[in-house]
């Protein structure tokens, strides 16, 4: 019985070798992150998947305060000539943007889009509470969603609404407000390191690829199981742009007026698209111990049998002290209990039956390696805790791994192709800064630039493309 229905549930998901995108699609609907709603490209975010959310937000959130950031709110409206303000911004997401045009059966005398992102709504507002250089920096935060009408959408990776957050900052000085966009990107990057245990690559964006309005788009791009990249988290700086558009002035120390200088940096539920794809197997998601809802499921082995379930009631209490544990007394079979818990990627399964309670020992199961270690109960709390970090340290190692396994270095076109066609990865070429390259290499091959890398190498001095003298080292891709 426990083995059929463990069959059922491990068949249920496809194979990722067989076919990734749908294993991606069969794990969110399996592990219960989200779920499809009527509206196309919208999801649901279902309990599982939202703690997961909540506790991303809330290591970000701490980040962000740490680093003097308040939180506000916006509204979700902003009126079209409001939108207009900045030229390059509007143009850049016009195609994406939803209109409110009617207030019940009335219309607008002005139409209203949906956010797409804030910045307009900041600058205004910025621009009324500005005066003298002793109102600078503001540094702000903002929780929300926002609506961008995408073509193509995947749960998490591409939604046309999505939850993340946006954070907008106004500086006196240039080098103040490019110190706050990289200081912001490498917040990203140790979020992900650290919590998500996704490793990352840190740059700029081509013109090509920059934020609409931005003068430099910053990024961390990473690398997904089947070899295709993902840009992770950006960070735009602004220079005076939007200041310039928006009237965004200051009073110096000498009484001179001078415009402010911008940034604004953005996550989204796309990082936890990222997790599953960096970490998921053939047994469903992996979660990284930190971002895990549940970080210790206890089953208990013939739970009926005198003295178990209290004392699997007991390990929880104490367990519940230093990490999220749930204990699963339901009547399910134990093996059933445990495809279910690997399909939900809790990083430890803590099993306690009869002969453990005469032994006073547990047998603690890892999700990242599978592996099982007999542990006493005594020192319970101590071994739990030094495996969860052991299992993040591990999980961030194998992804790092397989990134870089799956990164290659071309110096012609024809190496270029190859390599995308033949070995899906990062692919490190030089490029000459030429946009013509750039949109020929993406029409060939598929592949865009992800980032140029703050960390950059010598791999010839000739563009792979042209052939011309080369001015950087390019990260390639296809991409998400
Ligand atoms: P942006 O404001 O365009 O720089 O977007 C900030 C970040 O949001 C990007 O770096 C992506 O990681 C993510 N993102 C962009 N579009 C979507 C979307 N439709 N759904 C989920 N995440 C998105
Ligand atoms: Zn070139």
């Amino acid at each position: 019985m426990a083995k059929e229905n463990e069959k059922k549930l491990v068949e249920a998901i496809t194979s990722m070798d067989e076919d990734f995108a749908k294993w991606y699609t069969d794990i969110v609907k399996k592990a219960e992150l989200a779920d499809y709603s009527s509206v196309k490209g919208c999801m649901i975010l279902r309990p599982y998947g939202y703690a997961i959310w909540e506790n991303i937000q809330k290591d970000l959130d701490a980040r962000f305060k740490e680093t003097g950031h308040e939180n506000v709110y916006m509204p979700l409206f902003i009126p079209e000539s409001l939108l207009k303000k900045e030229a390059e911004h509007v143009e850049g997401f016009a195609p994406e943007v939803a209109w409110v045009t009617h207030g019940g059966s009335e219309p607008l005398a002005e139409r209203l889009c949906v956010r797409p992102t804030s910045e307009t709504l900041f600058c205004e507002h910025f621009s009324k509470i500005v005066q003298s250089y002793k109102d600078l920096p503001k540094l702000y935060n903002q929780w929300c969603s926002v609506v961008r009408w995408e073509k193509t959408t995947r749960p998490f990776l591409r939604t046309t609404e999505f939850l993340w957050q946006e954070g907008h900052t106004i500086h006196a000085t240039a080098e103040e407000a490019m110190a706050e966009t990289i200081q912001m990107l490498n917040i990203y990057a140790k979020h992900c390191e650290e919590v998500l245990a996704i490793p990352v690559i840190k740059g700029r964006k081509t013109d090509k690829e920059k934020f609409a309005g931005a003068q430099a788009t910053f990024t961390i791009e990473s690398l997904m199981h089947d070899g295709k990249a993902l840009q992770t988290g950006t960070s735009h700086y602004f220079g005076d742009n939007f200041a310039k558009a928006f009237n965004i002035r200051y009073l110096d120390k000498n009484g001179q007026l001078q415009y402010v200088h911008q940034t604004s940096w953005g996550v989204t539920t796309r990082l936890i698209g990222a997790v599953i794809m960096v970490h998921g197997d053939n047994n469903g998601l992996k979660l990284p111990p930190k971002i895990a809802p549940i970080q210790v499921i206890i089953v208990p082995i013939a739970q009926h049998k005198e003295g178990v379930l209290e004392k699997a009631n007991e390990l929880k209490n104490r367990l519940s002290k230093v990490v999220r544990v749930k204990l699963d007394d339901s009547d399910k079979m134990p093996g059933w209990k445990f495809a279910e818990y690997e399909m939900k990627g809790v990083p430890l399964r803590l099993e306690v039956g009869p002969k453990d309670i005469e032994k006073n020992q547990v047998v603690l199961a890892r999700r990242d390696t599978m592996e099982k270690i007999v542990v006493a109960m005594d020192n319970l709390e101590q071994e739990v805790l030094k495996l969860l970090d052991d299992i993040h340290a591990n999980m961030l190692e194998m992804a790092r791994r397989h990134r870089d396994e799956r990164t290659y270095v071309a110096t012609n076109l024809e190496e270029f192709k190859y390599i995308v066609e033949n070995k899906p990865g990062f692919i490190k070429a030089m490029w000459c800064g030429d946009r013509a390259c750039e949109d020929k290499i993406k029409e060939e091959t598929g592949a865009t630039s992800r980032c140029i890398p703050f960390d950059q190498e010598t791999l010839s001095d000739k563009c792979v493309c042209c052939g011309k003298p080369a001015k950087h080292m390019v990260y390639w891709g296809r991409a998400y």
